[in-house]
């Protein structure tokens, strides 16, 4: 597999607050109280300076700036918008670049969102979940079905083109006719681009404990998969394309900034627990906001893990990323020296990779064991 000589650069910004924790939820973050995302905003104002100063990233221009969390919106649209102001002076920019900022439905105003669009962000993602009332309780997550009804209305009043819709299947108690009304309220909204991620149970969260105390049910894997097949068929009727294992586009709105994870590109990472991949070396920034201003004080990057890639591994990476999408990758990049050849082939005797004419990818199987067949190619 040869690498891309000069490849795309992206950035992503987490913004480590919500208004509380989801019960499924095992990122970082923290509450949000004033003065902690006061200091947040301080310290990431240094971080885009320090990493301006050491010319991380080159001259590349972005690609794309995603600003994620975390709750992006639990700070104000006027701190999102100075950030964003920061980050395109420290960054040349190409000129159709991505601006996505990921929000929950119930923390944006009608003002908010234009002030967004003002400030030059052209992508929105709304955290919707799922659009049946019933299913939020069991995951702990706040809000109404009317408040993303309201908040995508409100998105394109505002001016936002391109809105990504966020969706979860095999919730506590959900059945397959509630997930079906669920993507078809949601077609309502007129999104061009929708997300459906599996439930899964992370070691820590509440649902774990829940789940093990008997008071949810664990989710059930065979409903999931006639979940994911009903949600196919449903967006591919209403014109939107699956490119990837959880993401379905119009025509010509895949998500700029996470097609760079898949196709080998690289990305600036900021904020507390964000990763970078650039020039090869993946870094990983401190997971504490306490630690992370107080690096930052101190005048120091807060960097906490940093390894450089062989080419060979990086070789794999791009191969095990590239499998997520939908068309796989391109067939004259996987050579039969490489490592990970015999397990392809071995993975192509049991049904989970196939060649088409130029590309290399995952069958409809494949795509149920993703993470499983990544773990066999490391
Ligand atoms: S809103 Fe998103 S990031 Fe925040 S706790 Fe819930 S799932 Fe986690």
């Amino acid at each position: 597999m040869t690498l891309q000589p000069q490849r795309d650069i992206g950035l992503y910004v987490h913004i480590p607050f919500c208004r509380q924790r989801c019960h499924f939820c095992a990122f970082y973050l923290e509450v949000a109280r004033a003065e902690r995302i006061q200091s947040f905003c301080t310290a990431i104002a240094q971080e885009i300076d320090l990493s301006r100063q050491e010319g991380l990233g080159g001259r590349r221009p972005l690609r794309s700036i995603y600003f994620g969390g975390g709750t992006p919106t639990a700070l104000r649209a006027a701190q999102l918008a100075s950030l964003l102001q920061l980050i395109r002076a420290a960054w040349p920019t190409e000129s159709s670049v991505e601006i996505t900022v990921e929000a929950h439905p119930s923390t944006v105003t009608r003002t908010d969102l234009s002030m967004l669009t003002d400030a030059g962000f052209n992508r929105i993602s709304f955290g919707a979940e799922s659009m049946n009332e019933q299913d939020f309780a069991p995951i702990g997550r706040p809000g109404q079905v009317k408040d993303t009804e309201a908040a995508v209305e409100a998105a394109h009043t505002a001016g936002f083109s391109n809105i990504n819709l966020d969706l979860m299947y095999g919730l506590p108690g959900q059945s397959l006719a509630s997930w079906t009304g669920t993507v078809q309220s949601l077609l309502a909204l007129e999104p061009t681009h929708v997300s459906c991620y599996a439930l899964t149970i992370e070691d820590g969260t509440t649902l774990a404990r829940d789940i093990a105390k008997n008071l949810v049910p664990r989710p059930d894997e065979s409903l999931q998969i006639d979940m994911e097949s009903a949600a196919e068929t449903i967006l591919n009727e209403a014109g939107f394309n699956r490119y990837e294992i959880s993401n379905y586009a119009k025509p010509g709105f895949s998500c700029r900034h996470n097609l760079l994870y898949w196709t080998d590109g690289d990305y600036l990472g900021l904020g507390p627990s964000a990763q970078s991949y650039v020039n090869g070396i993946r870094s990983g920034t401190v997971a504490d906001l306490t630690t992370y201003t107080d690096m930052l004080n101190a005048g120091r990057r807060p960097i906490v893990e940093r390894v450089g890639l062989s080419d060979t591994e990086q070789q794999r990476d791009a191969l095990v990323f590239g499998l997520r999408l939908v068309e796989g990758v391109p067939r004259h990049l996987v050579r039969p020296d490489m490592p990970e050849y015999q397990a392809l082939v071995r993975l192509g005797s049991r049904g989970l990779v196939e060649c088409t004419e130029d590309h290399i990818r995952l069958t409809t199987l494949g795509r149920r064991y993703a993470d499983s067949v990544a773990q066999e190619l490391y």
